[in-house]
């Protein structure tokens, strides 16, 4: 077991705190107070290799291993947490599932492009009545000659409406089973495809979110993810490691930015002729606060490497989801209660982390339904041994 990062990972956090530092933080607080969408960053964001994040080389994307990808989440959302947000239902939940699970021809036809970033991605899985519980998926997917006919809608959906292709979810059977589930590429110039107004949301502010509808909306017949009905649950699932993981950087960034602010502040604002720092209460708050983001860190490091080993993540990708995200609320509000006053007031960041931090514990499976994971793994008779290391 070794704790230290290779010398490639060191200089790929160093690279993304340079470029996040120098790109990300001067526009920050204004994509968050405006809800504005940084087009403009999503092109340097493509200039500079991270719109293929989820694609291999030979499909034109820069992927080399989840670690890679959960250093880049990690940095990137230190500064702003809207960035991933966006990024990742581009390059992990769409192309990284096109390439995992795409025919040839599909890869072929969307990855290049996804990857150097000519058209932007999402997932679209919520519906109105499927947040949780996606057996209840209602938008129908039904062959017709050469076309899948799409007939529902999406809630809640990231990057809508600047996205063009989008990994849609829908029942291609009858019954609430698995084996009914499908996966498509829908692209948004489709025939009967639109979308709603975008959101106003608590945080995340820079990430655009809303709603889709199909109305009879005509996909070609291979556009059908894997070219076979009911394999989308299955692709779903698997899918869902690596969602899990990179989630769980977003929120380990949010809460490292947190603490480094609490830590700076503590040590210069004096209350009572000391440094906070030396009150022991704030102490206390400090010291749980690099634990959790320590735990937080090995956490999702963990399930990143044990997936680039083709390993069984599903119960470590829950828990770095899972306490990462608990981590970076009650980081992120421990922040604000060190700054006072001054940690309530919109001019400073870690009022939006607080606000950034609370999706993480109810988008891509709730804390309840990673608890739900959790729990169904330790049921599962072989998973004693794991627990070894
Ligand atoms: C900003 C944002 C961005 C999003 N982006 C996307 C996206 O890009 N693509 C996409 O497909 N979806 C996206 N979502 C949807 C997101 O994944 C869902 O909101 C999430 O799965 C929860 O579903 P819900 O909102 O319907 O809540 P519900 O499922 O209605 O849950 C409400 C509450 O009940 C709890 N609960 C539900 N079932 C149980 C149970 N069995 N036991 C205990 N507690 C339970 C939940 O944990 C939650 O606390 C996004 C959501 C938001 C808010």
């Amino acid at each position: 077991m070794d704790f230290q990062l290779s010398e490639t990972h060191r200089s790929l956090r160093k690279e993304v705190r340079t470029f996040a530092e120098k790109e990300i933080a001067p526009i920050a607080a204004t994509i968050d107070r405006d809800q504005s969408f940084p087009s403009e960053l999503f092109e340097r964001l493509a200039e500079l290799g991270y719109a293929g994040g989820g694609v291999p080389p030979a499909y034109q994307g820069t992927f080399s291993n989840y670690l890679s990808v959960v250093i880049t989440g990690e940095e990137l959302a230190r500064v702003s947490a809207s960035i991933p947000v966006a990024l990742f239902p581009h390059s992990i939940l769409c192309a990284h599932n096109i390439f995992r699970y795409g025919s040839e021809a599909q890869k072929e036809r969307y990855l290049p492009v996804l990857a150097r970033g000519r058209r932007w991605g999402a997932m679209a899985l919520a519906e109105e009545a499927a947040g949780s519980d996606i057996f209840s998926l209602r938008t129908k997917a039904k062959r017709s000659g050469n076309d899948y006919v799409l007939r529902g809608s999406k809630t809640y959906i990231t990057n809508v409406p600047f996205a063009e292709v989008y990994l849609v979810f829908a029942k291609t059977g009858e019954g609430d089973g698995p084996e009914n589930i499908s996966a498509f590429i829908v692209e948004r110039d489709s025939e009967g495809f639109s979308f709603g107004k975008t959101f106003d949301k608590m945080g995340m502010r820079g990430s655009p979110t809303g709603r889709l509808f199909f109305k009879n909306c005509k996909t070609p017949a291979k556009n059908l993810l894997g070219g076979e009905e009911g394999i989308g649950y299955r692709q779903l699932f698997k899918g869902m490691d690596v969602e899990r993981v990179s989630w769980a950087s977003i929120a380990l960034g949010i809460a490292q930015a947190s603490f480094e602010s609490a830590l700076n502040y503590s040590k210069k604002r004096r209350q009572f002729k000391k440094p906070l720092i030396d009150f022991q209460m704030i102490q206390y708050m400090i010291s749980e606060m690099a634990v959790n983001v320590e735990a937080a860190r090995l956490l999702t490091y963990k399930g990143a490497s044990l997936l680039d080993r083709g390993m069984n993540a599903r119960f470590e990708a829950s828990a770095a989801k899972l306490f990462s995200a608990e981590a970076a609320v009650k980081t992120s509000g421990d922040a604000v209660q060190i700054h006072g006053g001054a940690g309530y007031m919109k001019n400073h960041a870690v009022e939006r982390y607080f606000r950034d931090a609370k999706i993480l514990t109810v988008a891509a499976g709730s804390s309840e339904v990673q608890r739900m994971i959790i729990a169904h793994e330790l049921k599962r008779k072989d998973r004693n041994e794991a627990f070894i290391c």
